[in-house]
């Protein structure tokens, strides 16, 4: 059993005012794995007071001492990596696959953002005016819990490269991951204050934190309801936001394209992190002209992603976080059944073998149109939709009818057609064949994924504000 009790103002571990608890799931076996105090708003106001006090000795930190810093956390956060893995899979389900894909890129974004700063021109003269990069003041992260502790070193890469201090408000659902991170971010022995994490309900401490006069930036991950209300609330003192939120991503299969090699690509983007990850591919675009053989294809690949406890390392598809969860991706599965669409594979029901955990069938629905619920909202569950197409032009109509536009990606044997289909697409970033990551390129989303970018130069830019001096 987790007891998880502390949370870390100051640069210290300390007893929350808070005085409500919160239990934790394994949702592969549903059973209690532990229990978490829950901070509130007075919690949150000493973790702001503490980054303010900290802020003006840290903003002035120079680049060198900041670079160090990164340089330490990353190492403190390499020396746990294995713990910190080992709370993905218990506390989430997370699976290998995911995994493998989030933990380096977590590891890395410390001595990414390190490069980002080694290069950046803090200082231009422009005309008469010396102009200066300077951080815009406290920061405040609020956190998802799928691959929560990713999240956390994204945000805090970048607000130390800029010399602002944080507070982190992490999901209260990932209480294990974050008590890992918490103690690799102390042990990495940067000064009391710089950063603050504190745990507790989104409508208590979330909240509290959005609406904080001291705050001067947010930087939130999750749903795009509740970017909804933190970005009114933020409104309210004028607030620097940076919001990564929902997609519904497009993966366009082109008439040209290899489907030995893109099928599997398809699935896996689709099925990332059990689909719940704001970047999956939950919408397959396939042209008419193939579209029998690429059903044909999809029902036979989909055999391949094993659902189940993702202590098993060969498991490709983990439970849903919660039961609540589940239920919502049972709902989207019949209601899919309803609007018209035809089950190509998985369904309504636990999949075979599995009478515990929150796991869901693999389903990909065939036939569907754009228009259609399923095909339109987020499910962040393994629930797919296959969307036919006539030509291009409607392929990219389709594509970009989305209230989302985080991340889309296109397979073709012709790179320069993808390039040219990719230059259409309304969204922050499209992947071309499953090109490999490029860690300082900058991510985000168009329309109602959000706005602001992290990683690499716009990462750090979004806590940083120009000061201009005339004269
Ligand atoms: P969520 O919106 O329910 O919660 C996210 C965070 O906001 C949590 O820490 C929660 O406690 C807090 N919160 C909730 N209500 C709040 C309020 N009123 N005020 C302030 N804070 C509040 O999202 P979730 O279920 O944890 O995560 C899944 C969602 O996150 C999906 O929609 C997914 O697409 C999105 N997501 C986006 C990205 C991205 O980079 N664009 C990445 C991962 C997840």
């Amino acid at each position: 059993m987790h007891i998880i009790e502390r949370i870390y103002i100051d640069g210290a571990f300390v007893e929350p005012h808070g005085t409500q608890w919160a239990p934790l799931f394994n949702p592969a076996t549903e059973e209690q794995i532990g229990t978490v105090r829950l901070a509130d708003a007075e919690d949150a106001d000493r973790a702001v007071a503490a980054a303010k006090r900290t802020f003006t000795a840290f903003s002035n930190t120079s680049r060198e001492e900041r670079i160090e810093m990164l340089r330490r956390l990353h190492a403190a956060v390499a020396d746990r990596a294995s713990d910190l893995v080992e709370a993905m899979r218990e506390e989430y389900g997370a699976p290998s696959s995911f995994i493998d894909f989030s933990a380096p890129r977590a590891g890395n974004v410390f001595l990414d953002m390190a490069k980002t700063l080694e290069a950046y021109e803090f200082r231009r003269r422009i005309g008469g005016a010396e102009v200066e990069m300077r951080p815009s003041g406290v920061a405040v992260a609020i956190t998802p819990w799928n691959s929560n502790y990713s999240f956390i070193c994204g945000k805090l890469s970048a607000a130390i490269a800029a010399g602002a201090t944080m507070v982190i408000k992490p999901s209260e659902m990932s209480a294990i991951q974050t008590r890992v991170i918490t103690e690799c971010l102390h042990a990495a022995g940067l000064p009391d204050g710089v950063f603050n994490i504190v745990t507790g309900d989104g409508a208590v401490v979330g909240a509290a934190l959005a609406a904080h006069r001291d705050v001067s930036k947010i930087t939130f991950t999750g749903s795009t309801a509740t970017g909804r209300t933190i970005v009114r609330m933020a409104a309210e003192t004028m607030k620097r936001v940076t919001m990564e939120l929902g997609g519904k991503g497009p993966s366009i299969i082109l008439d040209d394209a290899d489907l030995d090699v893109v099928i599997p690509q398809v699935l896996a983007a689709g099925f990332l992190n059990s689909s719940q990850a704001c970047i999956a591919g939950t919408r397959i675009l396939a042209p008419l002209a193939r579209f029998g053989e690429i059903e044909g294809r999809l029902q036979e690949a989909v055999k391949d992603f094993k659902v189940g406890d993702p202590k098993d390392k060969s498991v490709r598809i983990g439970p849903m976080v919660s039961q609540k969860q589940w239920d919502r991706v049972q709902s989207y599965i019949r209601l899919g059944q309803e609007e018209g669409a035809r089950l190509l594979a998985g369904g309504e029901g636990r999949p075979e073998g599995l009478s515990r955990g929150w796991f869901v069938r693999p389903t990909i629905f065939t036939g569907v149109n754009n228009g259609m619920r399923i095909a339109r909202e987020e499910i962040f569950g393994p629930v797919l939709s296959l969307i036919p197409y006539h030509d291009e032009e409607e392929a990219v109509a389709v594509a970009n009818d989305t209230d989302y536009g985080l991340q889309a990606q296109v397979f073709s044997s012709d790179v320069l057609r993808a390039r040219r289909v990719a230059g259409r697409i309304m969204a922050g970033r499209v992947i071309l064949n499953g090109a490999p990551h490029e860690p300082l390129a900058p991510f985000g989303g168009f329309k109602q994924s959000g706005f602001g970018r992290e990683f690499g130069v716009f990462g750090l830019e979004a806590f940083l504000e120009p000061r201009a001096i005339l004269g």
